[in-house]
């Protein structure tokens, strides 16, 4: 028997907790499915809040259609809260004013915890145990233990992924289909890394310092150690554990601190446009995978979603995760940290993006980017232990055929050696993959060589270095690729290709001519892919905390410009971690200033000079208050610096310590608010 939809909220709430069969149902776009009774319960629940915003009940908005491998998983509201916007923004063409959507999302809420609290008193039927027995049970899979023993006789990395690979086919099992473990696999309720070490191989294990060890251990944690190799270097794990949740979490912690205080001064969001948008190249990255097939690090598409980009045809686009094509090419992207609303201590939601519909007005702008970016630091920081998986990435080592040529430095660089481009060869040259260096030519207009982004250049698995004398053409190919490492060429050489230029050869080529370059300095650098999270914190911090500035005639400027620097932050915090760009814009834009030169350091709204500076700078010399509140006040309210008239009130924290400024400057802000509303 056919029910139609509606009759379902005929229903009393109570009642349909009794429910125990499933039903056919038809839904009102006329499709007819069978529908399991758990999931009728949960969509009645949620009926009368679809009645209240008179959506339509179409099968799309069936559970099922929502679930993460045909389980409920805690995403699955998400994913219906998505697909209900979608239907609503379609409906309204996308202006929906934001009290419409608090409104939604706030019944939403209600409907959910409605549901959630009648639940608990029946939850037995949605509760799974485990027992010691159900891990066994797949422990002992013959085939598991079978390639368990070859790794360990093996011991080498395809033998452990083997193992992994073993156990997706037996948790793929129909005769496991209702072993709880294979269920939290399934529904990734528990990380896949962390039952393929309770059930698989443990893997490869690093010392604190992220060097790995040689052997590493075959066995599960299921299994136990083997022998006391493998208990002395698993203990290591817990030493880098019980390090990272005491030392890099205050380091993490005091970080988030200080960015808190740097970026308050951007207060709230116009929601409107500005209508002088400045668009900057950026790359979009694609997926990139490991020599052995496996995904190394996500494509920057779901991490643009919600910005705006100018198109080919001149349009302005709103980016929403679906557009394939614009993977791996450059494209003009709005960035917040170049927005023109007059008021300083505000950024229009055009130029941040659809991300600013989830920020709401009495939030502080600046303060949400920058505890919603180190949150996501600091809760990895402390999950390190469940995220621990078979450590894959080295400290370079080079080749022989590498060795001969050049050295590394600081583990990051490569320098030719001496005599290397002696003179009494006729001409040295580099010959290089044209597809692994794509931006090239995009470089050959620039004229800061400052404001390149190394690593939006190139990406390079492996060059030739070709001597050329009367007699013979010697062609030597240098890998360079190095477990998940790859360089890039580095600042020297492509001002050295900016200046002598580069030729095409055997269309796939691109050649240059390298007798004049400086054997001391850099020619390739290596991306720092080491994912250690303390690294990473170390990292991210120092590119905020201290600016090298260089001298250009009689100016100074910062090493970075700003929208490099937000595409530096972007592709250091995304090497892990999910952070959309526009939170970098925004945390970027309270580190730009009005003029270095002249120590204005005043937000950099609307700057002809506009560079990105310090901490320190952003911290002490933009606003006393905040200052006092970093550190160290019995120096600071001793150091006449820090009083002369360049520091201006901007933070709501000089409400505190110069009051009437503070509400004159208010009063000037509401003048400019009034002014452009
Ligand atoms: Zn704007």
């Amino acid at each position: 028997m056919r029910i139609p939809i509606q009759n379902i909220m005929k229903i009393g709430l109570d009642d349909i907790l009794e429910l125990k069969k499933n039903m056919i149902i038809k839904f009102e776009d006329d499709v007819v499915m069978e529908c399991n009774y758990k999931g009728i319960i949960t969509f009645r629940y949620l009926l009368a809040f679809y009645k209240k915003f008179n959506i339509k009940l179409t099968s799309d908005l069936w559970i099922t259609n929502n679930l993460t491998n045909g389980l409920f998983t805690n995403n699955t509201y998400l994913k219906i809260y998505s697909s209900i916007f979608k239907q609503l923004a379609k409906v309204s063409n996308r202006i929906m004013s934001n009290k419409a959507k608090l409104k939604l999302f706030k019944e939403y809420y209600i409907a959910i915890d409605t549901l959630n609290k009648k639940l608990v008193i029946h939850t037995v039927d949605y509760c799974l145990g485990v027992e010691v027995e159900d891990i066994l049970k797949i422990q002992f899979d013959s085939r598991l233990m079978e390639a368990i023993h070859e790794a360990s006789v093996n011991n080498s990395k395809s033998a452990i992924d083997h193992v992994y690979d073993i156990l997706d086919e037996v948790m793929n099992d129909e005769k496991y289909r209702h072993n709880p473990i294979r269920l939290l696999y399934a529904s990734k309720t528990v990380s896949i890394g962390q039952i393929r070490q309770l059930l698989g191989s443990r893997g490869y294990i690093t010392e604190m310092d992220s060097k790995i060890f040689n052997i590493p251990m075959t066995n599960s944690f299921a299994l136990g150690f083997k022998n006391i190799y493998d208990a002395a270097i698993e203990s290591r794990a817990g030493s880098k554990a019980m390090y990272l949740s005491s030392k890099a979490i205050q380091d993490a912690e005091y970080m988030a601190r200080e960015l808190q205080l740097a970026t308050m001064t951007i207060e709230n969001i116009y929601r409107g446009d500005c209508g002088n948008p400045t668009y900057v190249d950026f790359y979009v990255n694609p997926d990139s995978y490991n020599s052995t097939g496996d995904l190394e690090r996500k494509g920057d598409l779901p991490n643009i979603i919600g910005k705006r980009y100018k198109d080919t045809d001149g349009k302005e686009k709103i980016i929403d995760g679906n557009e394939k094509h614009l993977i791996s090419t450059y494209i003009k992207l709005r960035m917040a940290i170049y927005c023109s609303h007059p008021d300083k201590h505000s950024i229009c939601s055009a130029c941040i993006g659809e991300i600013a519909d989830s920020i709401l007005d009495h939030q502080n702008l600046g303060h949400i980017t920058a505890t919603t970016a180190s949150a996501g630091m600091s809760q990895a920081l402390l999950s390190t232990k469940h995220l621990l998986t078979s450590a894959s990435s080295a400290n370079i080592r080079l080749d022989a055929a590498v060795a001969k040529y050049m050295l590394v430095r600081n583990n990051e660089k490569l320098i030719f050696k001496a005599g290397v481009l002696g003179k009494k060869i006729k001409r040295v040259y580099l010959k290089f993959r044209q597809r692994e260096a794509w931006g090239l030519e995009n470089v050959m207009n620039v004229k800061d060589i400052f404001s390149i982004n190394i690593n939006k250049v190139s990406r390079l698995s492996s060059v030739f270095l070709v001597f050329e004398s009367k007699r013979e053409t010697v062609e030597i190919e240098l890998p360079l690729k190095y477990a998940s490492r790859r360089a890039v060429f580095s600042i020297d050489i492509l001002s050295h290709i900016i200046k002598h230029g580069y030729n095409t050869a055997d269309e796939e080529f691109y050649i240059i001519d390298i007798n004049d370059f400086d054997n001391k300095r850099p020619i390739f650098m290596y991306d720092k892919v080491e994912f250690d999270f303390a690294a990473l914190i170390k990292e991210f911090k120092g590119k905020l905390k201290t600016r090298k500035y260089k001298q250009v005639g009689d100016k100074y400027k910062s090493e970075y410009a700003p929208h490099v620097l937000v595409q530096t932050l972007f592709e250091l915090i995304n090497n892990k971690l999910n952070v959309n760009i526009a939170l970098l814009e925004i945390m970027t834009y309270a580190f730009a200033v009005q003029d270095l030169t002249n120590r204005n350091f005043d937000l950099g709204r609307n700057a002809v000079n506009k560079d990105v500076v310090g901490f320190r700078e952003v911290i002490d010399y933009r606003t006393i208050s905040t200052s006092y509140n970093w550190d160290n006040l019995q120096g600071k309210v001793l150091n006449p610096v820090l009083h002369l008239p360049y520091n201006k009130c901007s933070s709501p924290m000089d409400t505190f310590l110069c009051p009437n400024e503070t509400i004159k400057d208010e009063k000037q802000r509401q003048a400019i608010r009034n002014l452009v509303t």
